[in-house]
């Protein structure tokens, strides 16, 4: 049988205890479960626990009470740790990561050096045998132990996970599970932790006396909060499907073709076919790029979360990675999902310029994230300006870049129509065909724009019927893109072409 995700995991971190690492980084969501994990490696390791704790001191593991030693500091407890004769057993250190980092007020060189010592002690000394834990939010290491401490993120539970914790849960609370309804069940708990699981479903109990497909918009719900929590990630919620996009016919069928592979996965895996990783779309503004992004959710039929990269950059060193790697590992949880990187150009703005800068790592980290990746999350990345780092623009990041322009005559005809049938507006051919031709230089955001000036025109008016003055007034009113902006898309129109970028429009 195939080991879980926490199998894995568990396995991989028995085997760097066994071998006598003297410290280990666990970057954990959930806390109690993690301590669980390590009770569970303790038994196996017959070691005993001793734990410090930031802002606490020393306290029991198990009751999380506070024992009586005077000295609270992390220089202290390590210092005591030292004195001993001998060390063994584990030692966990939770929630350091502030004690290491330079710029936070609680930074302390002598913990970190104290830190060193130790370490170089459990490498060197026969007689000693401890593994230091940190357990926190984040991975952060002293630089003087940088080569020294291997980095673990806790996974979240995974799909045979949480199905083991739903049957679980239906044999001790004696109620019967509707097989069929189990892989909808659990692709709506994904993303939650294990305790999380065990309360929302207990919760959801008390409601209906047993677990159903009806609980799932409770499930989602839930697990939208969890993403509210995280201040890069927000869920989108949108209607908008492939009939709101007008035009761009190479891009929307490009993206039909991924979702019926991404919908069949296992399946289209099976027979050699690749998982799609991504698309990156950059082009004017206005044009319809995140139109495409909402779009895609609906014909991949998944949920939309879009990451803002801008709000990942955090004050502190580490701070920026850490966030980033939060996000990611909360959208692999949740996967399958459409990932919206928006604005791509804003956040890598810089990118080598040098290599110690926090963009850089940045951006290092999402590359080989975005290489690495197996979870099935479809990664759609926007971007106004075609200036990128060139190393997202090499095949095997995405698997096509796409570029979309102003609107040709028959896009902007489309486009009009739809903005019109959604204010539940109809013109005639002719209108919609003389009207198209007067927009010459108009994205479909402008074209969007005299539709509304139009319509609430004819409102003002008192008409119910739309006219052509309507229209013409409200063309004149708006100042195109294209016309303010002439000599930059001219040379972006020559850069897509310089790079060989296929065009969104047919
Ligand atoms: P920006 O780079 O400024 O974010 P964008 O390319 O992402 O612009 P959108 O936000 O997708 O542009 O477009 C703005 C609005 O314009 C859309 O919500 C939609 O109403 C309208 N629009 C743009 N392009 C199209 C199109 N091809 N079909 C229909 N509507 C469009």
């Amino acid at each position: 049988m195939d080991s879980t995700a926490q199998e894995l995991f568990s396995e991989k971190v028995t085997r760097y205890i066994k071998s006598f690492y003297p410290l280990i980084s666990l970057s954990t969501f959930e806390e109690f479960h993690t301590d669980e994990l390590i009770q569970k490696w303790a038994e196996e390791n017959d070691a005993k626990i001793r734990e410090w704790s930031n802002g606490v001191g020393w306290v029991d593991f198990k009751s999380k009470r506070p024992l009586n030693v005077s000295d609270n500091t992390l220089a202290g407890a390590l210092s005591f740790v030292l004195d001993n004769d001998r060390q063994e057993g584990f030692l966990v250190l939770r929630d350091v990561w502030p004690v290491f980092q330079r710029e936070s007020p609680q930074y302390d060189l002598q913990a970190a050096l104290l830190l060193k010592k130790l370490v170089r002690r459990l490498q060197t000394s026969e007689d000693s045998s401890m593994t230091i834990f940190l357990v926190g939010a984040r991975h952060e290491i002293p630089l003087i132990l940088e080569k020294d401490a291997v980095r673990f993120d806790v996974p979240l539970p995974d799909r045979k996970e949480i199905e083991g914790l739903l049957h679980e849960h239906a044999s001790v609370q004696q109620y019967d599970l509707n097989e069929d309804e189990v892989p909808d069940i659990v692709t709506a708990l994904q993303g939650l932790g294990e305790r999380e699981i065990e309360q929302l479903l207990n919760r959801a109990c008390i409601i209906n006396a047993n677990i159903s497909r009806d609980d799932v918009d409770l499930f989602i719900s839930e697990k939208e909060q969890i993403v509210r929590r995280n201040a890069a990630l927000e869920m989108v919620e949108g209607s908008e499907n492939l009939g709101d996009i007008g035009g761009l016919d190479n891009l929307t069928q490009w993206l039909q073709r991924k979702g019926r592979i991404f919908s069949r996965l296992a399946e289209a895996n099976d027979f050699g076919v690749d998982t799609p990783k991504g698309v990156l779309i950059v082009g004017m503004p206005g044009c319809g790029k995140s139109l495409c992004a909402k779009v895609t959710a609906s014909i991949f039929k998944l949920p939309l979360l879009r990451l803002d990269l801008g709000s990942v950059f955090g004050k502190y060193l580490g701070e920026s990675e850490a966030n980033l790697r939060r996000a990611l590992s909360l959208s692999e949880a949740i996967s399958p999902c459409v990932l919206w990187l928006d604005e791509l150009e804003k956040a890598f703005a810089g990118v080598g310029q040098t290599n110690a800068d926090v963009t850089t790592r940045l951006f290092g980290y999402f590359l080989t994230w975005l290489q690495e990746n197996t979870k099935p999350i479809f990664v759609i990345a926007t971007a106004n300006n075609i200036e990128l780092p060139p190393e997202l623009l090499r095949r095997g990041r995405f698997d096509e870049t796409f570029f979309v322009t102003f609107p040709t005559k028959k896009e902007r005809e489309k486009i009009l129509k739809i903005h019109l049938k959604k204010r539940s507006k109809k013109l005639s051919d002719n209108d919609i065909q003389s009207l198209a031709e007067k927009m010459d230089m108009f994205a479909g955001s402008d074209i969007e724009a005299v539709v509304k000036e139009a319509v609430e025109a004819a409102f003002v008016d008192g008409k119910a019927a739309l006219t052509a003055k309507h229209f013409d007034d409200a063309i004149k009113n708006i100042k195109p893109l294209k016309k303010m902006a002439s000599d930059l898309i001219s040379k972006y129109e020559e850069m897509y072409k310089k790079y060989s970028i296929r065009p969104a429009s047919s």
